[in-house]
């Protein structure tokens, strides 16, 4: 599975990777955060934070680098590693493991010299406290903690306190708990002398390399992916602050907003000629015309991913499946104007395949010489091409809509036997 994000004026996606890699950069060079999200694919509010992230912030000083996806498979799995635990093969792996790949790329990343500081960021168990209260909140739980390996690096220059810096991001999330009970703790596993198994994990081979790394673990036991996501994002931000690097969200930060955005799944571009808003998107939908061998999907989301089975294609927005296409097997034309004429609530527009638009009333789809126009929904027996025919609402079949709202519907283009493009129109 190899991942591919448009470039956009906030980031550069690089594309060498089983996973998405998002450079996002300030002014200066020499203080970069790392973020990784996704090692465990059952822990949601690592990588649904780390996509927020990617999509809803910009740097205006110093660079964040993230990786919403490590574990992409196993995210869309919901799994917690398809292949037994990613974090317990950094201290030594076989070169015919599944993850190897995926593995070494991420150690040269963590490695690089720009990188300053990591955080991986998991959902653990219960409520971490030092003392034993039941099976919830006890030292051995993992939820709502700081976790640093040990108290500092010896040998690293920058941010090597990592106790000091642990418990400050600790005293900044208590200052915005939702609940009392969701407090947050440093939790320190000594690694090198009392955890046998830590040592194989991503942040002690950042550590043994001099880079200071720690684990943000949100609680598996809070009520809503959207309040794991609020703590997830505090912690990266305290983070952020401390290194000093500026950024700006475009939302306030608080769970009912992040429940909004966590919902909206963005958008697909398929094959350059089909777009759809995953909004309010049916769960299935069939005739998709789209190639017998290899076809193109371009999600906004940096957790999007895709599952192909016997010609239909499970989208998915990190572990969730948001629909389900099924093929209706076409070539794409060659060597078409992808411009066409619309006349929308009287007024004559251009558009381009892979867009949408919104009509009040009604709209035609100006005729031109080599395409055949079908929209997905309308019939009229006395023609096969429906350009040149006003078409609204009332004129619909609604068991025909895109979307759950009954609002859009898929106008598609051909020549002879070949698919040229979609266009969405979008009932207000
Ligand atoms: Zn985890």
């Amino acid at each position: 599975m190899r991942f591919f994000i448009a470039l956009c004026a906030l980031y550069i996606s690089v594309q060498a990777y089983d996973f998405n890699f998002i450079k996002k950069s300030g002014t200066d060079n020499n203080n970069t955060l790392l973020v990784i999200g996704g090692i465990h694919g059952n822990e949601p509010g690592g990588y649904f934070s780390a996509a927020i992230l990617a999509s809803h912030y910009k740097i205006t000083s110093g660079n964040l680098w993230i990786v919403p996806n490590l574990n992409a498979k196993s995210i869309q799995a919901d799994q917690r590693g398809l292949y037994g635990d990613m974090n317990r093969k950094f201290l030594k792996i076989d070169k015919n493991d599944p993850d190897f790949n995926i593995v070494s790329d991420i150690k040269k990343i963590i490695l690089d010299k720009n990188v300053t500081l990591i955080i991986n960021l998991h959902d653990g168990h219960g409520f971490y406290r030092n003392k034993d209260y039941g099976t919830i909140f006890n030292p051995k739980s993992w939820g709502q903690t700081c976790v640093i390996d040990q108290c500092d690096l010896k040998n690293s220059t920058t941010y090597n306190d990592m106790d000091k810096i642990a418990t400050q991001v600790k005293l900044n999330i208590n200052k915005n708990l939702l609940e009392n009970h969701h407090m947050f703790n440093v939790k320190n596993t000594n690694t090198k002398f009392d955890d046998e198994e830590m040592k194989h994990s991503l942040t002690y081979f950042a550590v043994t390399h001099n880079k200071p790394a720690f684990a943000i673990e949100t609680s598996k036991n809070l009520s809503s992916l959207s309040q794991k996501v609020y703590y997830q994002l505090n912690a990266i931000e305290e983070f952020m602050n401390i290194m000093n690097i500026h950024y700006q969200r475009d939302f306030e930060l608080n769970s009912k907003e992040l429940s909004n955005i966590i919902n909206n799944y963005g958008t697909i571009t398929i094959n350059g000629n089909i777009y759809l808003n995953l909004e309010d998107i049916k769960k299935s939908l069939s005739f998709i015309p789209l190639q017998s061998s290899y076809n193109d999907f371009v999600f906004s989301s940096s957790i999007g991913s895709v599952k192909t089975q016997n010609g239909s294609f499970d989208l998915y927005v990190g572990n969730k499946r948001v629909t389900t296409l099924h093929r209706q097997t076409f070539d794409l034309c060659k060597n078409i104007d992808s411009n066409v004429s619309i006349k929308v609530d009287g007024k004559v527009k251009q558009f381009k395949f892979a867009s949408e638009f919104f009509v009040n009333d009604d709209f035609t789809v100006m005729k031109t010489n080599d395409m055949r126009v079908n929209v997905i929904g309308f019939t009229d027996k006395k023609h096969k091409d429906e350009s040149d025919l006003n078409i609204n609402y009332k004129s619909l079949d609604k068991s025909y809509s895109i979307d759950d709202h009954k609002k859009r519907f898929r106008i598609e283009f051909y020549d002879k036997n070949s698919f040229c493009g979609m266009i969405v129109v979008n009932f207000r």
